[in-house]
């Protein structure tokens, strides 16, 4: 399996035709899959957004005002209001922001970017991911689309990429029921392809100036393998946010 960047991607502004920027720079091939940070989508999708459109409810005043006391830092009111009109559940309020999604996607700040935006202050994440990845799937001569983004993660330091929306694959390879080597069944595995692919097509990307924001992977092979589109998690399945309504934080 290799990765590259698509060459020469100029910069991103509404209503490009991704799909054509990319057919015309690569010669795709059906197995191909193209991975699209979710930075060059909003943009096309004309995702720009300025502080000024987000006039700050109550709720948005005291988060903002609670977090500005925590950490040190001024909060301005009308970014906790713009991460809260993008969200539909508020799973931490401090030290930071953590909300999931119109589409299920779960992350600090709602994923509004702050960095690589011209001309806005801030650049929300595309609406329904899944749905940019078909569109753009439909204008390519690859079949798979992923559309990545860079994410923090619980446990751990640093982040990594992950997919938020795909289209033309599983989201899953489903190992159960498959032998390990010493012929025991496996139970539980359930592996994240999107989440693989997007972290590895991340590694190529780069998170600065490097303008690289579309990455090639040819000759993945999916194999004789199950399927699952379960990506996120429904809170019911979801023991560790369960876990955070009883939680607080105490600095
Ligand atoms: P995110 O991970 O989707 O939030 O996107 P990043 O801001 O980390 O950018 C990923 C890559 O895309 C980096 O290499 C950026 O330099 C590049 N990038 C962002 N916007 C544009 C654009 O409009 N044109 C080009 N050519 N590259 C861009
Ligand atoms: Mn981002
Ligand atoms: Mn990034």
């Amino acid at each position: 399996m290799e990765l590259f960047p698509v060459p020469d991607v100029p910069e991103i502004r509404e209503g490009d035709d991704l799909a054509a920027l990319v057919s015309e720079r690569v010669d795709l091939r059906p197995d191909d899959v193209v991975c699209v940070a979710s930075t060059v989508v909003s943009k096309a999708e004309g995702r720009f957004a300025d502080l000024e459109a987000f006039p700050a409810g109550p709720r948005a005043r005291e988060l903002a005002a609670r977090l500005s006391d925590l950490t040190g830092d001024e909060k301005d009111p009308r970014f906790a209001q713009a991460v809260l009109e993008e969200s539909v559940d508020l799973v931490m309020d401090e030290p930071f922001l953590l909300t999931e999604t119109r589409f299920g996607h779960v992350g600090v700040n709602a994923g509004i970017d702050r960095s690589n935006v011209p001309d806005h202050d801030l650049l929300l994440l595309p609406k329904r991911p899944s749905e940019s990845a078909e569109r753009i799937r439909e204008g390519l001569a690859a079949d798979r689309v992923i559309v990545t983004d860079t994410c923090g993660r619980p446990f751990r330091h640093g982040q990594r990429g992950v997919a938020i929306g795909w289209a033309g694959m599983s989201a899953s390879r489903d190992w159960r029921g498959e032998s390990d080597r010493d012929g025991r069944e496996l139970g539980v595995t359930v592996e994240s392809v999107v989440d693989e692919l997007a972290a590895a097509a991340n590694l190529v990307q780069g998170e600065g100036a490097d303008g690289t924001p579309v990455v090639v992977v040819r000759g993945f092979e999916w194999g004789d393998h199950g399927e699952s589109d379960a990506h996120f998690r429904d809170v019911d399945g979801d023991f560790v946010r369960q876990a955070l309504r009883e939680w607080s934080y105490d600095p």
